[in-house]
């Protein structure tokens, strides 16, 4: 890294605060002191086999949770390096919000063991999970296809650009989960390198975050449409269901 940069990057974990060392080999700084890194935890088991979504039943087989029947078949699998809660929370925000690109490295190595070989098969090929061009543009760039970079390293897969915001598509945020659902079905077109995916690839669709699974969802409808077949979405954290009985 350079001089330059150092100087700009605080050395503090993202976590806690807490002073980061400065790696003896040159390379730079971790986003997360060892201690927050062994906080992160994945989402808690047992988990639905296919969507990986805590089923909270004490039962020690993991159980299908129903909500993930619908899928299109073609969506296998969601797979989340970590559960959204904190430290994993202040890495999604420092890498969407922050411009803190070295939060990625950190966040795919979380992804990476649950999309090695035998769970996803290979040949397969990174599909990032695009965000509107307006936000791209205030941003300065898409977390998710920074997040997929750091997964090819990792991995030794391509990335491949295959979809695009419908630009009359709004923003997610601010709606309630049964409005997003609606919202997402037109959320995606093919992009500009959507003629790389095709039915001998395995697709993983990479996104920060994994909520209620229905961008996944949309985004297999195109891949499918683009000659897709398998499709497993990787997140790196997995958004926990509200405890029975809070309030909305
Ligand atoms: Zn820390
Ligand atoms: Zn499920």
């Amino acid at each position: 890294m350079s001089g330059l940069l150092r100087f700009l990057l605080p050395l503090r974990c993202l976590g806690c605060g807490a002073h980061v060392a400065d790696p003896s080999d040159g390379g730079s700084p971790p986003a997360l002191c060892l201690d927050c890194r062994l906080r992160l935890r994945l989402p808690p088991a047992p988990r639905c086999p296919r969507c990986d979504l805590p089923r909270g039943t004490g039962r020690d087989r993991p159980v299908r949770c129903g909500r993930c029947d619908e899928w299109p078949e073609a969506l296998e699998r969601a797979v989340a390096g970590a559960a959204l809660e904190p430290p994993a929370d202040a890495l999604v925000q420092a890498l969407k919000y922050g411009g803190w690109r070295l939060a990625a490295d950190v966040m795919a190595r979380r992804m990476a063991p649950r999309l090695a070989a035998p769970g996803v098969p290979r040949p397969a090929v990174l599909v990032p999970v695009p965000t509107t061009a307006r936000r791209r543009r205030r941003r300065g760039y898409n977390q998710a296809r920074i997040l997929a970079d750091a997964l090819a390293r990792i991995l030794d897969l391509e990335v491949v650009e295959a979809l695009v915001r419908n630009p009359a598509s709004s923003s997610q945020v601010a709606l309630p989960a049964d409005q997003r659902r609606a919202n997402v079905s037109e959320a995606f077109e093919p992009g500009p390198e959507a003629h790389r995916i095709g039915a001998p690839f395995h697709t993983i669709l990479v996104d920060d975050v994994l909520t209620t699974g229905a961008t996944a969802v949309s985004a297999t409808e195109v891949l499918s449409r683009l000659g897709a077949r398998r499709v497993t979405a990787a997140a790196f954290a997995r958004a926990l269901p509200r405890p029975v009985g809070s309030s909305s």
